[in-house]
This record gives structure tokens, sequence and C-alpha cells, in this order.
């Protein structure tokens, strides 16, 4: 048995018997215009027609899944304002359980609304991340709900795997699997899963220049802090947290490679996902197009599939950047 905790592919098959019919088998098509590009066939895994909008409800969905009926019905909870917050809350009311999500007065109203439109209990405190996340821990201790994190998480991580073996089904030729790359949770449970089914296949992460904390964290070998910056790759924002017990080390020994994008590329991704695909993608569901398109992945000659991991950008800044913007988020970054 291994000392360090980590996902098996037993896991991450677990998890599929568990989720399945509750969140969407999503196809996976070939983009004619990445295929020419590439002189390789190139899949598109469009993720991104997930209910809710991102892969996060098939973490989710495993986690709240996995709890006793009795930890169930106490409830869970997160601060997470983005695509886990949506996805916890819409798994919490469709598996018999609540979801309680803790935000700052400063999240937009946009955001706290389309939450609890998916059943979520909204709880506003503070005026930042870090006092969400202190209500969270309180809730934790004085009325037993549970926990449910973004990434560093086993179920959540067995969750997101199922991703993986649904590719390796529907490409089985694939030589390479392209995975957008935050906390880790998506690019290690696709990793364990693809890897264990086959062997030979690179697995390669990729996320912003802006704050590429596991990139920084493989290169010094323990998981560091970086400065974070606003970028179109918004859901790829935040830490590995410095006490990470489970991504980290499963992203360090199964990824083969992490590529870095600038904001202009990402712009391109969007915008090729939009003219070509006919697809709205935001920023972080963009990354593995942009990095095809940018030259950045070397072709080992066989079939390549792509995650389109989420479509929950703002259409205004979607706009922006269809008539051209590249860099909305300059100024902040300077
Ligand atoms: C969360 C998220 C990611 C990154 O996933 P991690 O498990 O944190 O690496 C990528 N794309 C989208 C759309 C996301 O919501």
């Amino acid at each position: 048995m291994s000392a360090f905790l980590t996902v098996t592919i037993e896991d991450i098959e677990a998890a599929a018997r568990r989720i399945s019919g509750r969140v969407l088998r999503t196809p996976l098509v070939t983009s004619t215009s990445l295929s020419k590009l590439c002189g390789v066939p190139v899949g598109l895994k469009l993720e991104h027609h997930q209910t809710t909008g991102s892969f996060k409800l098939r973490g989710a969905t495993n986690a709240v899944l996995s709890l006793s009926a009795e930890a169930r019905a106490r409830g869970v909870i997160a601060a997470s304002t983005g695509n886990h917050g949506r996805a916890l809350a819409h798994a919490a009311r469709t598996q018999g359980s609540v979801a309680t999500i803790c935000m700052s007065h400063l999240v937009p109203e946009n955001k706290v609304s389309e939450i609890r439109r998916l059943g979520a209990d909204v709880r506003i405190v503070g005026s930042s991340q870090d006092e969400a996340q202190d209500e969270v821990e309180r809730l934790v201790a004085e009325k037993g709900l549970v926990m449910v994190p973004p990434f560093d998480d086993a179920a959540v991580v067995a969750g997101q795997g199922t991703l993986g073996l649904e590719i390796v089904e529907q490409m089985p030729d694939l030589t390479a699997v392209l995975v957008p790359l935050s906390g880790g949770g998506l690019a290690a449970g696709v990793a364990a899963a693809v890897k264990a089914r086959k062997p030979a296949t690179r697995v390669i992460g990729l996320t912003m220049e802006r704050g590429a904390a596991m990139k920084a964290s493989v290169v010094a070998g323990r998981p560091v802090l970086v400065e974070e910056y606003q970028s179109l790759a918004d859901s790829l924002g935040g830490g590995i947290g410095l006490d990470n017990r489970l991504t980290f080390r499963m992203c360090s020994e199964l990824l083969d490679e992490i590529i870095l994008l600038t904001e202009a590329e990402i712009a391109a991704g969007m915008r090729h996902a939009y003219a070509e695909e006919r697809e709205i993608v935001e920023g972080a569901g963009a990354v593995g197009m942009a990095a095809l398109l940018a030259g950045k992945i070397k072709i080992a000659g066989g079939p390549i599939a792509v995650i389109l991991s989420g479509r929950n950008v703002d259409m205004g800044l979607h706009l922006r950047v269809m008539n051209g913007e590249t860099d909305p988020f300059r100024e902040e970054a300077a």
C-alpha cells in the first residue's frame, strides 16, 4: 500500500458507476480545422456542455454521493463562488442534500443569484475570500456540515477522473490529452485514468502565465505561493494550498509537462472556439486549443484529445474578446 494519499483507477471506476446517469456523458467531436493544422486527428471533449457549465459537477456529485446518508442530510459547504460553487449547489440539491455556499460582500450580485438559483443556501459574510472560508470552518465545527473542497479531495479527484475514462473510450488510439490546470483536481484525475488505461499517452497540463501555482510548485518540489493577477482564465486562478495533500503529488508524478499561455494566446483560443467550432468557451476552457494554435504542443504522430472544461464566461467580456481585445485585464497585471 502506498504511504501517500492517491486516487487509483479503481476509485475512478467506482466514481463512474456512482455518478452514471447523474452527470452528462459529454460528446468528443473531431475538429476539422485543428486536425488540419496539426496533421493528426484532434478531438474536442465538449465538457463545457456539462450541466452547470463545467466538469466540476463530476467531482461534486461523486463527493456528495460518497457521504453517509446521515452526513448528506446535515449538508455540504464550500466557499467557492465559481464553477465549484455552482456544481456543489446543483449536486447537493439533486442528490438529497443542501449546499451552503459562503461568499464575501464583494462578490457581484449576478454570481450570488446564480448560485442561489441552483438551490444553495448562500451566506454573505465579511469582505474577503478568507473571511468566507472562516465562516465555512465555523459552520463545519458548529453544525457538522461537510466541507467539499474544489480540488484537493480524493472523492473530487476520482469524480473528475471519470472524464479521462470517457476520453479513452471515445478516442481509443489517442497519444496525448491536453488538460486545463489550476489546483490540479482535473489533471490528477484525468492523468490517473488515462495512464492506467493507456500508459504511453502523454498528459499535458495547461495554465496561464499569470499565477501558475502548480507549475511553480512542481519546479520547486513543494507547494509554493505565487502572485495572482486577473486573467481571462479566471477559473484557473488561486493557489494549490501550502498544505496540499493529494493533487500536488499526483500532478508531479503523472503530468508529462505543464505549458503556460499568455492572455493573447488564451483570447485566440476563445475566438477559435467561437469562429471555427461554434462554441462559447470561457478562458480556462480554451487553453488546450490555445496551445495548439500557438504551436506549443509537440505533435507525436497520433490523435490528440483536448478538454474544453467550461463555458461560464461573462457575456460582455466574451463579446469584447470576440471583437479582438486580447488582454482586458492588462492594467491590473502591469
Ligand atoms: C476549476 C476549473 C479548472 C481547473 O481545475 P483544477 O481541478 O482546479 O485544476 C479548469 N477549467 C474550468 C472551467 C474550471 O472551472
